[in-house]
């Protein structure tokens, strides 16, 4: 039975990605939101059979059961059962695959799901180039996920597989425009010449400056190939410098409660002083201040210094000073 559910669960998910890829192949507007549904919701399936395969004792609902509820058994114990019946969506699985210890790009995996989102409440007047997107920065997780379920996705895939191979082929040629478009610009900050830009509107990676030959980061006149959109350079750069340290932000703030490593430009106001660069990835803005406080020797953190501490004392020495007055 446990047998059945898993290649059931399996031929469900190549069915889709095929029926995906059909639909691409159409190329009409109507068509395209379908072929990112049919492909994305495939790609899901993969994952959840691989998580099945991995345990195949298990029944298949308890692994792919997105909440669990313990409820008394009548024998003094709970058992958990499946919460309303919900299964794991993209935004879950990367975390079940953690906790099942099968490597997986959960950035990667939630990047798709915004791709996915966005075209859902987007429209384009591109929809081949949006879809050929969402299938291309859905490759290499989806030839992961077959390869971790035992398959070769040219074995199950038929003729969609060509057309997957096409579909990336035809990407990376039009990534790799658009970065050479950007290859001679000077950028301020090292994690932002490290970061690819991405367009602020639909998140795509096809953005390009219009002058290929400009070197001034400030004078960058930005387009994006997949939906037409024309983001602010300095708006490009915060998102960049938030894709390379938000994570960072976000288990610091967690794990410590402390702020960084973005701070707010004390000059341009922008979300983009990094500390450990010292200097703002929009404006290039170096804050000085002193490092160490002149009365007790500690360090003065930037937060402290931004916020205004600059007499040369820390946040707890200028409170010592001020209460003293
Ligand atoms: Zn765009
Ligand atoms: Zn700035
Ligand atoms: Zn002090």
């Amino acid at each position: 039975m446990t047998q059945r559910n898993a290649s059931d669960m399996f031929t469900n998910a190549v069915k889709s990605i095929k029926m995906g890829i059909e639909d691409y192949a159409v190329d009409t507007p109507s068509r395209a939101l379908s072929a990112v549904r049919n492909f994305y919701a495939g790609v899901l399936l993969l994952g959840k059979e691989v998580l099945i395969r991995k345990v195949p004792l298990a029944d298949p609902d308890e692994v792919i059961g997105a909440r669990y509820m313990p409820v008394p058994n009548d024998q003094g114990g709970v058992e958990h059962v499946n919460e309303g019946g919900q299964t794991i969506n993209f935004h879950t699985l990367g975390k079940r695959f953690k906790a099942f210890k099968i490597p997986i790009d959960t950035r990667e995996l939630e990047e798709l799901n915004d791709l996915r989102n966005n075209i859902e409440h987007r429209f384009t007047d591109q929809p081949a180039q949006a879809v050929r997107e969402a299938i291309a920065r859905a490759f290499p997780i989806t030839v992961a996920m077959f390869h971790q379920a035992g398959e070769h996705p040219a074995d199950v895939l038929g003729d969609a597989w060509q057309s997957m191979l096409e579909v990336r082929a035809l990407h990376k040629k039009e990534l790799a425009r658009c970065r050479s478009s950007l290859a001679g610009v000077d950028w301020v900050s090292p994690t932002v010449a490290n970061e690819h830009l991405r367009c602020t509107e639909c998140g795509s990676d096809l953005i390009e400056q219009r002058d290929a030959e400009n070197p001034n980061q400030e004078a960058m006149d930005l387009i994006c190939r997949n939906c037409g959109a024309e983001p602010g350079w300095d708006e490009a750069i915060v998102d960049a410098v938030d894709r390379a340290l938000g994570g960072e932000a976000y288990i610091r703030a967690k794990e410590t409660g402390e702020p960084g490593p973005i701070y707010d430009c004390p000059s341009c106001d922008r979300h983009a002083y990094i500390d450990e660069e010292e200097a703002c990835a929009v404006c290039g803005e170096t804050f000085e201040y002193e490092h160490e406080c002149a009365r007790c020797h500690g360090g003065i953190p930037l937060e402290d210094a931004l916020v205004g501490f600059n007499e040369g004392l820390c946040s707890y020495c200028t409170y010592i000073a001020n209460k003293d007055d």
